[in-house]
């Protein structure tokens, strides 16, 4: 039978169905849904559009207890045998955006911090089948030649050990130029999410250099150059993030990138807004910010699906998810690191640390279940429990609401609205 987590669109004869458990998209004929919908076997219906549609979660057995198998899928993966790191480089940056929440310390890793961090990694390779990291800052290429030597060890350890590595990481795109990039490639971070707040205009008034200078131009020539220069068998992705808020709505840095970079696969395009990750700087821009309706506002159709259930998982709901920072403490959450935003949620946050000799030690953030999850009755009866189970917050956990499956619906209708 056809799954209740499908969400359906009519387009001329076709029928366009969204899974939200697989987070797959596909599209039948207007006849085939009809005998979906009844729901018989029916030998108009092809083995391989079966297979297919049954491979999606778009179909299932009769009878099937669809909230279990969400709620198993969950469990699956946050108790899967991947180290999930969010590493944090640095705490400082090259730019001074006017919403940026990070105001704490400044810190870089440094030569101690490398070789206690490849000890942990050595310590504990046996435990993993995957070793995935977050290369984050700050600005985290503020630091690349380190960035680079530690992603090429990780590398060489997981190999050595039959593991699994991948690296993916955030940056300003100011100092990616396409020889940067391709050493971080080798190196095994195949993975860029490069940010642009919004068309030149927008994007050099919110995100100034430390100089006051606008960045834009550097960004987008770095990202040309990596185009036309990086060999086409080099297997990597980046995502260009535009950020947005009330201020650059209507001035996007999609021309640029349908310009210069829609025509090659290795990059895509998504938007997102501005939020409250906290520090004081946002004050400057909460007029402008965004309603949570605005969530996942995307403009390029490659982006935002097809993702595993474990990707749209927050690290911080796996059990090996951490995020660490260059004086080596090991935090749950990194929008939470330091000590200035919420003194209660710290105490949770912060996991343990990571001594000289490699090991990670246990404080009380340690004793916190990230992983716990509620799921009363009436959310096991909703059609949107794999979006609230996988793309939700973990620090908000459930929150059951008059208006929560509004907001759902209106998310997998945006998600439908792109085809
Ligand atoms: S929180 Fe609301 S939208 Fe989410 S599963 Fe529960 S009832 Fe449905
Ligand atoms: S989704 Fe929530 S817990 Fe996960 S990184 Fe973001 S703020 Fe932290």
């Amino acid at each position: 039978m056809l799954s209740r987590y499908n969400h359906y669109k009519i387009k001329n004869d076709e029928v366009i169905i969204y899974n939200s458990l697989s987070d797959k998209l596909d599209r039948i004929t207007k006849t085939e849904f009809e005998i979906l919908s009844e729901n018989k076997l029916n030998p108009s219906i092809s083995d391989d559009l079966f297979n297919r549609l049954y491979r999606q979660d778009m179909i299932v057995g009769e009878n099937l207890d669809e909230a279990s198998k969400t709620i198993n899928r969950y469990n699956r993966a946050t108790f899967s045998r991947q180290l999930h790191i969010v590493l944090l480089v640095t705490t400082d940056c090259n730019f001074s955006c006017s919403y940026c929440y990070q105001d704490y310390e400044k810190m870089y890793i440094d030569s101690a911090f490398i070789e206690t961090f490849l000890k942990f990694i050595e310590n504990n390779i046996h435990k993993y089948e995957s070793v995935y990291i977050e290369w984050f800052g700050g600005e985290p290429l503020l630091m690349k030649r380190r960035v680079i030597e530690l992603s090429a060890s990780i590398l060489d350890i997981c190999k050595k050990n039959k593991v699994t590595y991948l690296g993916t990481i955030t940056t300003n795109g100011f100092y990616l130029d396409d020889k940067t990039a391709l050493a971080l490639i080798r190196s095994g971070i195949r993975f860029f999410q490069v940010t642009l707040d919004g068309d030149e205009l927008s994007h050099n008034t919110l995100r100034k250099s430390k100089n006051g200078k606008g960045s834009y131009k550097r960004i987008t020539n770095n990202l040309i150059n990596i185009k036309q220069n990086l060999p086409s068998n080099l297997f990597f992705r980046i995502g260009v993030r535009n950020n947005i808020s009330k201020f650059n709505i209507d001035s996007s840095s999609f021309p640029f990138f349908n310009k210069y970079l829609k025509d090659d696969r290795r990059f895509s395009y998504f938007q997102y807004p501005i939020k409250d990750w906290g520090g004081t700087e946002i004050e400057n821009l909460r007029t402008d910010l965004l309603t949570e309706e605005a969530y996942l506002i995307d403009v390029d159709e490659k982006s935002n699906f097809s993702r595993s259930y474990s990707r749209r998982l927050c690290y911080v709901s796996k059990n090996n998810g951490f995020a660490i920072t260059p004086n080596l403490k090991v935090y749950k959450c990194h929008h939470f690191v330091g000590s200035y935003y919420i003194p209660k949620l710290n105490l949770m946050n912060l996991y343990g640390e990571i001594t000289t000799n490699g090991i990670l030690t246990n404080n009380e953030g340690a004793e916190v279940n990230w992983n716990y999850i509620d799921v009363g009755e009436e959310c096991k009866k909703c059609d949107f429990l794999p979006n609230c189970v996988f793309d939700r917050c973990p620090l908000k956990k459930m929150e059951f609401t008059q208006v929560c499956k509004e907001q759902q619906l209106k998310i997998v209708q945006k998600k439908l609205l792109k085809v």
